[in-house]
């Protein structure tokens, strides 16, 4: 008889999500995260919550519009932790996408919002851009004026982890997960909690360490397969300054790469670059090519920032790393969708070890929706005791969750 119906490896955005879908479903969970919630790139995130515009560019139709629908939803169920926010998309004579082309974008982008008042869109009129927070004007042909939605990551990875501990789930932090067992149905998980091993035994795990999938993979016996992945480093700075228009969503002269330029605690957070990482996924810092790439998109588009230096203290960064699959095409043009990925064959039996690859903070209640689809011919039938698409989310004040947070 196996401790708990469910096991999730990993606090991140992801992990919490399943396992506040797998208490609504009632069953009996147990988070292990072997640092601190969020402490991975669920704290490193741009921290927004949309459908993602610039995947319409790779007709990732599908994706945007799930997103959307889940943006909306949160918007709903979690006013105090996600909040719409207008942004602005400067277009430029020299640029490489023009007004035709993002004004189809922004028409699809409502289109597949499901015509949301939320997705709607407009100019800025000539007269107004002088009140764009000292946006170069130059060159400028039009400014469109959309509106995504802004989070605190951390914030809301907390408060969905509080959620999962309301309907009865388990966390232990910090847990790191050291081994895994796979009987013939079920497995038996062995975790370090900072003092001693212990193990759990579990109906089905949940292999929900993000950059870490593969690691935790490793660590498995009898060996499963593995899937091939892409680590993608994306880093952030944060600047001294205020904006007060909203957003604005830029497009690098040197690479026609997006990059965001948003108001994040009192400062400007510009982000970011999109760069392969080989090396260890605890080591991932912000490279300061990197930073000086972010720090001139700055400055070109607010001349303001004229004198900012990428090596100056003021500037601070963070960096995390996305999950992509693996391939020669360009990291721009792979996919973008969650690869659920069992630890064998359907026709082999139900599964014992299932990892999540990929994702994005704004769709993770439904990632974790589908998780629970693929869990079901592991799980004992119960009568579910909530639906996560109707249960408000409310930020976590101080620490009630038992578990060291990030500051
Ligand atoms: C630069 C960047 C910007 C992004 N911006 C956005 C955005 O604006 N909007 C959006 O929707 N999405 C965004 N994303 C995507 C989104 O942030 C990620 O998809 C999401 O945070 C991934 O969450 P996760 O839970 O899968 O992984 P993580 O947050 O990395 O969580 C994995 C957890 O597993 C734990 N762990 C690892 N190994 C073990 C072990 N052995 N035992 C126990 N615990 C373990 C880690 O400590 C970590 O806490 C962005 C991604 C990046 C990289």
């Amino acid at each position: 008889m196996a401790d708990y119906d469910v096991i999730v490896i990993g606090g991140g955005i992801n992990g919490v999500g399943v396992a506040q879908a797998a208490a609504a479903a009632n069953h009996t969970v147990l988070l292990l995260e072997k640092q601190a919630l969020a402490s991975g790139t669920s704290s490193k995130s741009s921290k927004l919550i949309h459908g993602g515009l610039r995947y319409l560019e790779s007709w990732e139709m599908g994706l945007v519009r799930e997103a959307l629908l889940e943006r909306a939803l949160l918007l709903r169920l979690a006013p105090d932790l996600v909040k719409l926010r207008d942004f602005n998309l400067p277009v430029y004579a020299d640029m490489r996408r023009g007004p035709a082309l993002l004004y189809a974008g922004l028409s699809l982008y409502y289109g597949l919002s499901g015509f949301d008042k939320s997705a709607r869109f407009s100019t800025v009129a000539r007269e107004n851009w002088g009140s764009l927070d000292g946006l170069r004007t130059d060159g400028l042909k039009k400014v469109f004026r959309y509106h995504d939605a802004q989070t605190d990551d951390v914030a809301l990875t907390k408060a969905v982890m509080q959620l999962a501990i309301d309907l009865g789930a388990e966390l232990i932090c910090p847990a790191r997960v050291t081994r895994i067992e796979l009987a013939a149905t079920g497995s038996e998980i062995v975790f370090h909690d900072g003092r001693a091993e212990k193990t759990v035994t579990a109906k089905v795990c949940v292999n929900a360490a993000g950059p870490w999938a593969n690691s935790v993979l490793d660590h498995v016996s009898p060996a499963v397969p593995q899937q091939q992945i892409e680590l993608i480093q994306g880093t952030h700075i944060v600047v001294p300054g205020k904006i007060k228009q909203g957003c604005y969503y830029l497009e690098s002269r040197r690479d026609g790469r997006a990059v965001f330029v948003l108001p994040w605690q009192g400062q400007l957070m510009v982000g970011t670059t999109e760069t392969r990482y080989k090396g260890r996924a605890d080591d991932v810092q912000a490279l300061r090519s990197e930073r000086q790439y972010l720090c001139s998109v700055l400055q070109y588009y607010f001349p303001e920032y004229a004198g900012l230096s990428a090596a100056d203290s003021s500037v601070s960064d963070f960096a995390g790393l996305r999950v992509l699959p693996g391939g020669d095409s360009h990291v721009f043009h792979r996919s973008r969708e969650t690869v659920l990925h069992p630890d064998r064959p359907i026709a082999a039996g139900a599964p014992r070890l299932l990892s999540i690859y990929g994702g994005k903070l704004t769709a993770y209640r439904i990632t974790a929706a589908k998780v629970m689809q693929h869990l079901q011919s592991a799980l004992p039938e119960r009568r579910a005791c909530a639906r996560t698409d109707e249960l408000p989310l409310s930020p976590v004040d101080d620490s009630p969750i038992g578990c060291e947070l990030l500051p």
